[in-house]
């Protein structure tokens, strides 16, 4: 990317180690300017290490950081362009909305007049105009949670780091707050460097998902190529519902070595007699539905592949099909699905690109 602006944060080389534990591990990053930016992976993945080390709370073991074109790996976190969003909001009990907002302007010796009128344009942003004289008690999760969002924005940082901001909210609030979120972002235009372990949550809100296991990078795409072309069956497993044909069954049923995924959606299940004829476009396979799983708007069936593989099938409850399926219980099916459906794992697009196994 030489030619265009720098990016708003560029990582090379960054390690973290605690004694035998690579928290992170040479990882290379560059996130663009107003980018919405998630970093997905399970709990102990290194996420929040790379979100500290960015926001300068603890020094790195190797590597470097750059914040636009300054490099910041050895400054202090005030003296970074950068704020942090936690779950656990850090919010002041004893303080009224309105004075936990303009905190960190007061620290800085922000005039009373400027600190109060963007303190207020802070709170509209995140939609609590209204309750600027409210304390924290009198608010719900939800709210509470825009408290401390309107407390970072309201210092106008380059960058908002935020670590699983959404965590402790209930199911329902946390899908309206992930579209708001994400209305905000665009309407501020900061760059947010977003971590969460929901890869639904990744999937809505994010430009772009580096999907981290062990304190690396598996895969940085956007939320399309994930999870239409997962580079690894653990990006795979994480991202989505991975089915995966491998060895004998791969030979067997794709005519090739190799491992592929083919995604539940893909799969098209018949009754044993009202299966189409396998072709140069078609593949079909023979098995028995173990599971029926009603979740509401789709339903999922596991099916046991005579070839040896297990497949989950979605089909979309339009009508009442739920009925028909659950009738499908321990008989025997027909699965088909278009070859060019089928994701070949571990092949990189370009023959060029080395492999992991190739870095230094
Ligand atoms: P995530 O946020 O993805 O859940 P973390 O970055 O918190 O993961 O942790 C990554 C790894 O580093 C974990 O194995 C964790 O136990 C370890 N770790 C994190 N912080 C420390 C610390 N202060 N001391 C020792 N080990 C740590
Ligand atoms: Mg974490």
């Amino acid at each position: 990317m030489v030619g265009a602006g720098s990016p708003a944060i560029s990582v090379r080389g960054l390690s973290k180690h605690y004694d035998q534990v690579r928290a992170v591990h040479g990882l290379d990053l560059d996130i663009e300017d107003g980018e919405f930016f998630s970093m997905l992976g399970p709990s102990g993945s290194g996420k929040t290490t790379v979100l500290r080390l960015i926001a300068g709370f603890e020094p790195p073991t190797a590597g470097t950081i750059r914040l636009g074109d300054e490099d910041v790996t050895d400054r202090a976190p005030y003296d970074r362009d950068v704020n942090t969003v936690f779950q656990d909001y850090a919010i002041f009990p004893h303080m009224s909305v309105l004075q936990n907002v303009e905190y960190g302007l007061r620290v800085k010796r922000v005039a009373k007049p400027e600190r109060r009128r963007r303190a207020e344009e802070a709170l509209a942003t995140v939609r609590l105009e209204g309750y600027a004289a409210r304390r924290p008690h009198q608010l719900s999760g939800g709210q509470r949670q825009r408290v401390a969002l309107a407390r970072a924005l309201v210092n106008r940082p380059k960058v908002l780091l935020l670590d699983e901001p959404l965590g402790a909210l209930d199911l329902k609030l946390r899908r309206e707050m992930q579209v708001e979120l994400k209305e905000i972002q665009r309407e501020v235009g900061i760059t947010f460097v977003f971590v969460t372990h929901d890869q639904e949550e990744a999937l809505t809100m994010s430009d772009r998902i580096a999907v981290f296991n062990d304190g690396r990078i598996q895969q940085l795409a956007t939320p399309v190529e994930l999870y239409e072309q997962p580079a690894s069956a653990f990006v795979a497993g994480f991202v989505g519902t991975s089915n995966l044909l491998d060895g004998q069954v791969a030979k067997e049923l794709v005519g090739e070595d190799g491992t592929f995924v083919i995604r539940p959606e893909k799969l098209v299940m018949h009754a044993e007699d009202g299966a189409p004829a396998a072709d140069g476009n078609t593949a079909v396979a023979p098995g028995v539905v173990r599971e029926v799983v009603y979740l509401g708007a789709s339903t999922h069936s596991v099916v046991e592949l005579d070839a040896g593989a297990t497949l989950t099938v979605a089909h979309q409850n339009t009508d009442r099909s739920i009925d028909a399926a659950l009738e499908r219980r321990q008989q025997r099916v027909v699965l088909s699905w278009r070859r060019d459906h089928l994701v070949a794992l571990g092949r990189a697009p370009d023959p060029e690109t080395p492999s992991p196994e190739e870095e230094s």
